[in-house]
């Protein structure tokens, strides 16, 4: 079944509301979510006047505290409002978007049917993502499952759609990972290169917060048969190392700078290598020019992860039109050609979103 699923997928985009072709994406976003809950991240803890952030609503007195301590704030972790969602993806449908990438693991508030609404209300293309997040938003008997099970979940959300549904995964991941590497998070990436053999959809990656995470994790995928160029690394803003950067861009795989807009210092990466920090828009372009005169405009893609409810225009954010209304314009400014930029924003998302 599966063979002739990918016989008659190929060369086509898998939405929310069916297969279209790959020229009518226009300028998307890799890497967003609409719905979402980082509540696995989420903590009671033992002091009352700490417990007191988990019931705040966010306002414009609390909104830099909240951001920095979102991990008590149900307010801000659980992305779960339809009709929110809608009006905060349309500001990116009036700048002109054309697809949104909504990279909702297995087991994190992945809603289809939600999905195909504000796909029907904003007409915006939507790719649905698939496969497991990091740990902790595991099933809880990931260790007693096969790799095969695990694989064939990825494939039905993808061929069939998610439970009765109807509604089709168009993109394997994020498929996320902590750091060190687990078996059980080996188990998911190669289940994951499983998918990508039955159905041709491409696999995003989360990797972990560590130098040799990207290429690692792209090397399970490769040594399980996946080209490089059907995976997509997200999360390299990250990464600061310039040489890293042009070392994992050889490899072929898609580079994904997906945190435009987050600039929040108060919003900073803990647990990780000092070389692993929060980066701005200007540090962001900065990276894309040298990728460029390395020779590696076609790798490239990037979007914004909202992932919290800070992030929304409503609470003070840039939401999801940001990049369209301010990168572009600034990218332009810089000397990014308009062919660069039709590339990264039009083009590169295209190609990889297209089943192969
Ligand atoms: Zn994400």
């Amino acid at each position: 079944m599966t063979q002739s699923f990918r016989q008659s997928m190929k060369g086509k985009v898998n939405t929310v509301l069916g297969p279209v072709n790959p020229d009518k994406l226009g300028l998307t976003l890799m890497h967003e979510h609409l719905f979402l809950g980082m509540d696995k991240y989420a903590f009671t803890p033992e002091e009352a006047t700490q417990r007191a952030w988990l019931d705040k609503p966010i306002a414009m007195d609390n909104l830099a505290a909240i951001s920095e301590r979102w991990k008590l704030n149900k307010a801000s972790y659980h992305m779960y409002d339809e009709q929110t969602a809608l009006e905060e993806v349309s500001a990116f449908a009036h700048q002109g978007g054309g697809t949104l990438v909504d990279v909702t693991s297995i087991g994190c508030g992945r809603d289809p049917l939600a999905l195909a609404r504000i796909s029907r209300a904003t007409r915006l293309n939507i790719v649905m993502g698939g496969s497991y997040y990091v740990p902790i938003y595991h099933p809880a008997d990931i260790a007693e499952r096969s790799e095969d099970s695990l694989a064939e979940e990825i494939v039905r959300d993808v061929t069939v759609g998610v439970g009765d549904t109807g509604v089709r995964s168009g993109i394997i991941g994020e498929v996320g990972c902590f750091w060190p590497l687990t078996d059980n998070q080996r188990k998911t990436f190669r289940a994951s290169a499983q998918a990508y053999h039955a159905t041709g959809a491409p696999i995003l990656v989360h990797p972990g917060f560590d130098m040799t995470a990207p290429e690692t994790l792209l090397r399970i995928l490769t040594d399980a048969g996946v080209p490089p160029g059907r995976v997509v690394i997200g999360h390299l803003d990250f990464f600061f190392d310039y040489g890293f950067l042009k070392s994992l861009a050889q490899t072929g795989c898609y580079l994904e700078f997906d945190t435009f807009g987050l600039e929040d210092t108060s919003n900073a990466v803990t647990n990780a290598p000092k070389d692993i920090e929060r980066s701005s828009d200007t540090q962001r372009m900065e990276r894309l020019e040298f990728l460029i005169n390395e020779g590696f405009l076609d790798r490239i893609v990037i979007s914004h992860d909202v992932c919290w409810t800070f992030r929304y225009t409503r609470n003070g954010g840039k939401s999801y039109d940001h990049v369209p209304r301010m990168v572009v314009p600034r990218m332009e400014r810089r000397g990014f050609t308009g062919d660069q930029i039709r590339t990264i924003l039009h083009d590169n998302p295209r190609d990889v979103l297209t089943f192969s």
